[in-house]
């Protein structure tokens, strides 16, 4: 029998309905144990691998390639990977777990000679939704590794979202959520690259998969239930969008935090960028290790053009000026002085007049209500960004003014823009009124 161990009264309804829309069981953690603990008696050692009682590692392309073709098999598989990516710049693959209802492995993705080709495949079939917990990250080194996207996706942070388990929880205080089970975090911080991985690194690894099921499996029966799986699809779409792994180093300016005002600036900015991401690029090192993003601000603004110009910025090392990264930052800066603004992209106004900025901190407010009267995030109804261009513009192109958003919050955002909608404080609570 399996068990399902989801704390509350809908548990048994969850657990019916899951399975009913997901052929096959899947596998509660405490199910996985005693399969485990059954090997373990019955004298499996895993010899090939070395790894004692755990005997589901996979080391050869061979193994990897019939575990696949049985993953294949099922309509919904969980993967998470583990990598390291402190000091290089595109992060190194360490381990991929992976679970069907059936069986939980981890394949190691350094081991000798192993050719991950089926892995990615099944990755890319269609016919398996792929369900990760943060799953950017796994998205992003499979991507870099393979040139594939994971498609169908399903995240369950994003999920969580959704139904109002706050921004971003972690796997683990969802998985205790959820399932009342609380994960071990010993290996968290663990050195996936080191090789024998223990038999310890490996239980905790897998735990990140198979926990990852009944999550899944209670989420996805929670969202149909209030007719927001659609709102899950759309984040998906974006999610796996090939855009949103767009490491083009003349698009690298984009995800920089900085807001410049002139269009000389901006070039400057978009050359600088682009400059770090190449040399971060071809060196395998972190942005940081290159330029820190204040740098590149800084630089942006104040133009060095040459040597002398550059030394006097606070924002870089004393004695930069002089090394070869400073010489090609005054190179960068020239090309970006040089360039034709009327190529450039355009410059948002800055809306930073004082009526503006109030009419955001009420926008908050209206969020913060909306957020938790429907048990949604707030991030993922709407940034603080889209509240500032809703402030601007009754037709900003926000996804707050979008879709189930604009239903959720939009058009109410804009009716308080106008005055047809009022706040007030009713018994200590914030509460909305209609105004004609
Ligand atoms: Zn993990």
């Amino acid at each position: 029998m399996t068990v399902i161990r989801v704390r509350g009264t809908r548990a048994a309804t969850w657990f019916a309905m899951s399975n009913s829309l997901h052929p096959g069981v899947f596998l509660t953690a405490k199910a996985c144990k005693n399969k485990r603990s059954e090997r373990r008696k019955r004298g499996d050692k895993g010899k090939k691998t070395g790894y004692g009682a755990f005997m589901d590692l996979i080391t050869t392309t061979a193994e990897l390639a019939s575990v696949c073709a049985r993953f294949a098999k099922h309509p919904v598989i969980t993967v998470d990977t583990e990598f390291l990516r402190e000091t290089t710049y595109y992060p190194l693959l360490c381990v991929i777990q992976m679970a069907s209802p059936d069986e939980a492995i981890a394949i190691d993705a350094l081991a000798e000679g192993i050719d991950l080709n089926s892995f990615f495949t099944l990755m890319s079939n269609e016919g398996v939704l792929k369900v990760f917990h943060a799953a950017r990250q796994d998205i992003e080194i499979i991507w870099h590794q393979a040139g594939i996207i994971p498609h169908p996706v399903f995240d369950t942070q994003v999920a969580a979202m959704v139904l109002g388990y706050g921004d971003s929880i972690a796997y683990d205080a969802l998985v205790e959520r959820v399932t009342g089970h609380r994960p071990d975090k010993t290996h968290r911080f663990t050195d996936w690259s080191r090789r024998p991985l223990t038999a310890e690194q490996l239980e905790y690894a897998v735990a990140d998969v198979t926990h990852l099921r009944d999550v899944f499996a209670a989420l996805d029966v929670d969202l149909r239930k209030r007719g927001r799986s659609d709102w899950v699809s759309e984040e998906m779409e974006i999610l796996t969008s090939p855009k949103t792994y767009d490491f083009h180093p003349e698009r690298a300016w984009e995800r920089l935090k900085t807001r410049v005002r002139k269009p000389k600036d901006l070039a400057v900015l978009m050359e600088v960028a682009a400059w770090r991401e190449q040399e971060a690029q071809s060196r395998n090192i972190p942005r940081s290790r290159v330029l820190k993003d204040d740098a590149v601000g800084d630089i942006a603004t104040h133009a060095p053009a040459s040597p002398e110009r550059l030394a006097t910025l606070r924002s870089l090392p004393k004695g930069f000026e002089k090394s070869q990264w400073g010489a090609d930052i005054v190179a960068a800066v020239q090309r970006g002085l040089a360039r034709d603004p009327g190529t450039l992209p355009k410059i948002e106004k800055p809306r930073n007049n004082s009526n503006g900025a109030a009419t955001v901190e009420l926008l908050k407010v209206l969020l913060r209500m909306t957020s938790e009267r429907h048990a949604v995030a707030s991030k993922i109804i709407a940034t603080v960004d889209d509240l500032e261009r809703i402030a601007a513009d009754d037709k900003a192109d926000v996804g707050a003014l979008h879709g189930w958003r604009r239903e959720l919050f939009g058009e109410a955002a804009l009716a308080l823009k106008h005055g047809r909608l009022a706040l007030a404080i009713e018994k200590g609570r914030v509460v909305r009124v209609e105004r004609t």
